[in-house]
């Protein structure tokens, strides 16, 4: 298991010599110390980073897309271990790991290598006698910076679009979850990246996250977590004004109307909100239950939150792992409280689980609340396995409720009407909306928000285009230009 940092192609200590213990949520017990990025550290990192452009750049993109579909393999190749890995280190259960986000990351750089060669310029119809084309140039060094929810996922997100436009990558990974990146890191030295095209540096945000979010060298940072911090990012990126791509966090509404399949629907809200005991930014974390329906609903929905499965995220079975520290679980099981105190009533859940095997771990029992619409339970992002149940009569309300929090990122509606599912889903302020359906993503499909979710786009071509620059080439074929200055 790699426990250093990752910088021009080697895996070296921290200058400060500082290390992070990285702890087994499940149990709370050391998996290992990983060395901690500083500030020098980053400058490093950057500084490799920079030296690998312009040979990096000026590869032909086919090539670098190669290396991207070898890098694809070989997670395919390693899925087992890898699925493990980020298991142990996030909580995931070992089921999601091995369905969803091992696929999804190997899937995701194997877009990106494809796509490589095939983001096209333009050439644009201007005056005769003239052409003009334009290019997408990358930006040069990108700095990255995720959480600890998706680390494993998120490494392709952010690093698959960067590299295949030709950009270098500085990525840190949350000082939470860093082990799957390390991983992939080696496994991109295997494949044949060059030395400085990714580095890899853990650490502290206010650390090793403040400096390249800051870093003078560093074209654009790319950022994912929490709207706070993404506020920090956009101050410390002012000094040389490099790109920010912001994504955020999200309070998702999902709607529920009284004309639904309420089988699908009742399983599709609480795949919405427990999958990953709910740390997910696009969570549907509001539940809008038109009023004809809500009781019934809710009887199977409890009943099936009740029926969750919690346990060790190792063990095939579990359904439901633990939240990803403890610092965490006290926050999330604090909105219980907060949910209380504005005259919220608590259905189910709201508390760690009785079970002695989990009691050393930082589980969440599957929680339901309802409350109003701004109450801050159904307000603020609680990012654990917390659903805030909200009642509506008529479309105009459900999709006030939906529109009325600062954010902006996933939403889903359940109904059988087709005229009225295309008309709210373009009415949503939301960047992300799934009908009959919840928190499908896919490399092709482009992901953010609006509002205070952020902005920008991960995935497609939308993410290729915010990886480069157009640059805008004239050349005089035929034209005869008057001279501006008769001598
Ligand atoms: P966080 O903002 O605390 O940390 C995210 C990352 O930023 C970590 O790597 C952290 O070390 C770093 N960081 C912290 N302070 C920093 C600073 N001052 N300067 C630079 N870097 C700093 O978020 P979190 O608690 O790790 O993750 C949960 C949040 O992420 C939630 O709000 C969630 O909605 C959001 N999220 C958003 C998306 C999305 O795509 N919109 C996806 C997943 C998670």
């Amino acid at each position: 298991m790699q426990n250093k940092l990752f910088i021009n192609g080697r895996f070296v200590d921290a200058l400060s010599g500082v290390t992070i213990e990285v702890l087994n949520p499940h149990d709370g017990s050391v998996i290992t110390h990983i060395a901690a990025a500083e500030a020098a550290d980053v400058d490093l990192a950057v500084e490799a980073a920079a030296r690998a452009f312009p040979a990096w750049s000026r590869m032909a993109a086919a090539q670098r897309g190669r290396l991207l579909l070898r890098l694809a393999d070989a997670i395919e190749a390693n899925a087992e271990e890898l699925a493990r890995l980020e298991s142990l280190d996030t909580g995931h259960p070992i089921r999601d790991s091995r369905a969803l986000d091992v696929p999804r990351t190997a899937a995701c750089f194997r877009y990106f290598g494809g796509m490589a060669d095939k983001l096209e310029g333009a050439v644009v119809p201007v005056e005769p006698g003239f052409l003009n084309y334009v290019q997408r140039a990358p930006i040069g060094v990108v700095g990255q910076i995720v959480p600890w929810n998706f680390p494993l996922m998120f490494t392709s997100w952010k690093m698959g679009p960067a590299l295949a436009a030709g950009n270098t990558v500085v990525i840190k990974p949350s000082e939470l979850t860093p082990l799957s990146s390390l991983r992939i890191a080696e496994l991109m030295a295997e494949v044949g990246f060059p030395d400085g095209v990714v580095n890899v540096v853990p650490g502290y945000g206010h650390t090793a996250g403040q400096r390249l979010a800051e870093h003078p060298r560093v074209g654009k940072i790319a950022f994912t977590g929490s709207t706070a911090t993404g506020r920090s990012i956009v101050e410390a990126s002012q000094g040389n004004l490099k790109r920010v791509q912001l994504e955020l966090g999200g309070k998702g509404a999902n709607i529920v109307f009284d004309d639904a399949d309420l089988d699908a629907a009742v399983n599709g809200a609480a795949w919405a909100i427990f999958h990953n005991q709910g740390q997910a930014c696009i969570a549907g974390s509001r539940l809008v239950l038109h009023e004809r329906i809500a009781d019934a609903f809710l009887d199977r929905f409890s009943a099936l939150a009740a029926s969750i499965r919690l346990g060790n995220p190792l063990d095939p079975e579990t359904e439901m792992g633990p939240l990803t520290s403890a610092q965490h679980r006290d926050r999330v099981l604090s909105y219980v409280d907060v949910a209380r105190e504005q005259g919220g009533q608590l259905l189910a859940g709201g508390k760690a689980p009785a079970a002695a095997s989990l009691a050393q771990g930082y589980y969440v029992e599957p929680t339901i609340v309802q409350a109003r619409p701004d109450d801050r339970v159904a307000q603020e992002e609680v990012f654990g396995p917390v659903v805030t149940v909200l009642r509506f009569g008529s479309d105009e309300q459900a999709l006030a409720i939906a529109n009325g929090t600062p954010y902006g990122l996933g939403s889903g509606l359940w109904t059988r009407d087709l005229s009225r599912a295309h008309k709210l889903a373009g009415a949503m302020q939301a960047g992300m909306c799934w009908i009959n359906c919840y928190k499908r993503v896919s490399p092709g499909s482009p992901f953010g928000g609006v509002g205070q979710s952020g902005y920008g786009r991960e995935m497609g071509f939308e993410a290729m285009r915010d990886y480069t620059e157009a640059r805008s080439v004239w050349v005089n074929v035929d034209a005869q230009i008057a001279p501006h200055y008769r001598r």
